[in-house]
C-alpha cells in the first residue's frame, strides 16, 4: 500500500496536492491556467509565475483536475483504515477559499468526498473483521470559529463554553461534546447531514461563514480484540479548514478583521506544530490555538496525518497558490 511504503522512509505526515479545474467564471474572463502537471505522476507540480519562470514543488501525490474523488480516496484509504488498528489519524484540507477543500472532504451526492468514503470503508472493514474484532464507532461534529468551539450535534444550545481537556489517561477530549453512536453508513450520513444543517443556523451567508471557520469531524473507534479481550480507543479527525487567503483590503476593521486574524493565527499555529514535530522539537506548541489543541492526539507521537493542499489553476490566483504551496512544503 502506498501510505505504508512512504511511511517507511519518511515522517508521519503526508502531503497531497490537488488542483481543481478552471471554473466557468475564470474561463469567461479569459484567465489562463498556470499549472504544469508534466511530472504529476512523480509528485511534482510547477507554477508558471510569469515570463519563462516556473516554481516547482514536490509532494507525496499531485492530483490534476482530471483526477476524481475515487482516485483521491484510494490513496488516503490505507491511512483511514489504520484507525481500526489503533492509530490516531488526522486528515485536513488546506487552501484558499474556492479551491475545493469542501469538495474533497464533503463532496456532494454525485461525487462523495473523503468523509463519506471514510465512514463507508470503516463499516466495510469492520464487517470483514467481525470474527476477530468488535468495533463501535461514534461521531462528533464541531466548528471552530473565532477560537470558539461549537458543537454542531448539540440539540439545545449550550450556554457553557466548550473547552479541550486532558483526561487522566492522557488523551484530549471536549467534555459535554455530543458523541453520536453510529451503526452503519446510513446512520452516519444522517449525522453528517445534521451537522451540516446546524452549520447554517445563525449565519446569513453559509458559504462565507464556512470559509471563515474550521469544520471538524471526529470519528471515534473503540475496538475489542475477540481473541484476547484487548480494547483500544482511537480517533480520526477529518478537517475542512478555514480559507487560507491573506487579509484583503476589505478586512481592515471590525468583525472581519477579527475573523481574519483568528484564521491566520490558527493556521500558523498548525504550521508551527507540524514543523516543530518535523524538527523533533522538545516543545510542541499545541495550545496556541483551539485547532491544534483539538488535534493534539492525532498530530505527533505515532499518529498519522495527511494534508490536502488545494489550489486553483488560474493565473489570477497565482499569489495565493504559491503561498499555499509554500505552506505545504514547510509542513512536509
Ligand atoms: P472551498 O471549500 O475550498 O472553498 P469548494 O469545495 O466549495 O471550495 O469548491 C469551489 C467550487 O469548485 C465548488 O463548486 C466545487 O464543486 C468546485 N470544485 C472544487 N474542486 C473540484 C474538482 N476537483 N472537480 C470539479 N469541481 C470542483
Ligand atoms: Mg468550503
Amino acid at each position: 500500500k502506498l501510505y505504508n511504503q512512504l511511511q517507511e522512509t519518511k515522517g508521519n505526515i503526508r502531503v497531497f496536492c490537488r488542483c481543481r479545474p478552471l471554473n466557468k467564471g475564470e474561463i469567461s474572463c479569459g484567465y489562463n491556467a498556470i499549472v504544469d502537471f508534466d511530472a504529476a505522476k512523480d509528485g511534482e507540480i510547477g507554477i508558471m509565475t510569469g515570463g519563462a519562470t516556473k516554481k516547482n514543488f514536490k509532494f507525496d501525490r499531485v492530483y490534476t483536475p482530471k483526477d476524481n474523488q475515487a482516485d483521491v480516496y484510494a490513496d488516503a484509504s490505507p491511512l483511514v483504515t489504520s484507525v481500526l488498528d489503533g492509530y490516531n489519524v488526522c486528515i485536513f484540507a488546506y487552501g484558499q477559499t474556492g479551491t475545493g477543500k469542501t469538495f474533497t472532504m464533503e463532496g456532494n451526492e454525485q461525487n462523495r468526498g473523503v468523509n463519506y468514503r471514510t465512514l463507508e470503508e470503516l463499516f466495510k472493514v469492520a464487517v470483514e473483521r467481525k470474527e476477530t474484532f468488535s468495533y463501535s464507532l461514534s461521531v462528533s461534529v464541531l466548528e471552530v470559529y473565532n477560537e470558539q468551539i461549537r458543537d454542531l450535534l448539540a440539540t439545545s444550545p449550550s450556554t457553557k463554553k466548550l473547552e479541550v481537556r486532558q483526561a487522566a489517561e492522557g488523551f484530549h477530549h471536549v467534555p459535554g461534546m455530543v458523541e453520536a453512536k453510529v451503526e452503519n453508513i446510513k446512520e452516519a450520513w444522517n449525522v453528517l447531514q445534521a451537522g451540516s444543517n446546524a452549520r447554517a443556523v445563525g449565519s446569513n451567508n453559509v458559504n462565507e461563514h464556512s470559509s471563515r471557520s474550521h469544520c471538524m469531524l471526529c470519528i471515534m473507534v473503540r475496538s475489542k480484540n475477540l481473541m484476547n479481550g484487548e480494547c483500544t480507543n482511537s480517533k480520526l479527525w477529518l478537517v475542512d479548514l478555514a480559507g487560507s487567503e491573506r487579509l484583503t483590503k476589505t478586512d481592515v476593521q471590525g468583525e472581519r478583521l477579527k475573523e481574519a486574524q483568528n484564521i491566520n493565527r490558527s493556521l500558523s499555529a498548525l504550521g508551527d506544530v507540524i514543523s516543530a514535530l518535523a524538527m523533533k522539537s522538545n516543545h510542541i506548541p499545541y495550545r496556541n490555538s483551539k485547532l491544534t489543541h483539538l488535534l493534539q492526539d492525532s498530530l505527533g507521537g505515532d499518529s498519522k496525518a495527511l494534508m490536502f493542499v488545494q489550489i486553483s489553476p488560474s493565473e489570477n490566483d497565482m499569489g495565493e497558490t504559491v503561498s499555499s504551496l509554500n505552506f505545504a512544503s514547510r509542513v512536509r
